[in-house]
């Protein structure tokens, strides 16, 4: 049976912590589809088409990656594309709870399914988007932070609203 797991989230925009977790799940999965979860109560910086791009840009030379995305329930997208592995990533204590609770709701609603959990790299730890938003707004470096597509468009992105 070909191991397919799920990592879902917003990727708005993805950072090189998010890379970590795909290059560390590609390594022991058959097929791993990075998923944009549409229907977030966050309101994303980034079109869905421009987090699409990134992530595409991003994974490229990782054979085993696909980029997809899906609009409701992650365990409705798990049915459709046969996965039964959803991957989430831990940072500090404060990702726990709402981990927690994630994982339990969808075993709840798809009980074959199993989130497997992995702990960032430590050079990681602090690394979050919103973090990334707010250095790339007030002008700070993200160069270490972001591939090199995520870099050049939240500066345009800033200059523009900047501009504004
Ligand atoms: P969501 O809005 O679903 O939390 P994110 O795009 O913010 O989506 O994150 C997707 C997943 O990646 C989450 O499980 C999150 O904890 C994890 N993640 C984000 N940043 C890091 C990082 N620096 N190290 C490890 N995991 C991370």
């Amino acid at each position: 049976m070909l191991r397919k797991a799920v990592y879902p989230g917003t990727f708005d925009p993805v950072t090189y912590g998010h890379l970590d977790i795909i290059k560390r799940v590609a390594n022991i999965c058959d097929k791993l589809i990075v998923a944009i979860a549409q229907n977030v109560a966050k309101v994303p910086l980034f079109t869905l088409e421009e987090r699409l791009e990134m992530l595409r840009e991003s994974v490229k030379d990782i054979k085993n990656v696909y980029v997809d995305h899906f609009d409701g329930l992650l365990v409705d997208y798990l049915k459709r594309v046969e996965a039964k592995i959803i991957i989430r990533g831990l940072r500090a204590v404060s990702d726990f709870e709402y981990e927690f609770q994630q994982a339990l709701a969808n075993k709840k609603l798809y009980p074959e399914c199993e989130t497997i959990f992995l702990v960032t790299d430590s050079k990681y730890a602090y690394l979050s988007s919103s973090m990334v938003k707010e250095i790339a707004k007030f002008g700070g470096c993200v160069k270490d932070l972001v591939p090199d597509i995520v870099a050049k468009k939240l500066y345009i992105k800033f200059r523009n609203e900047n501009a504004k």
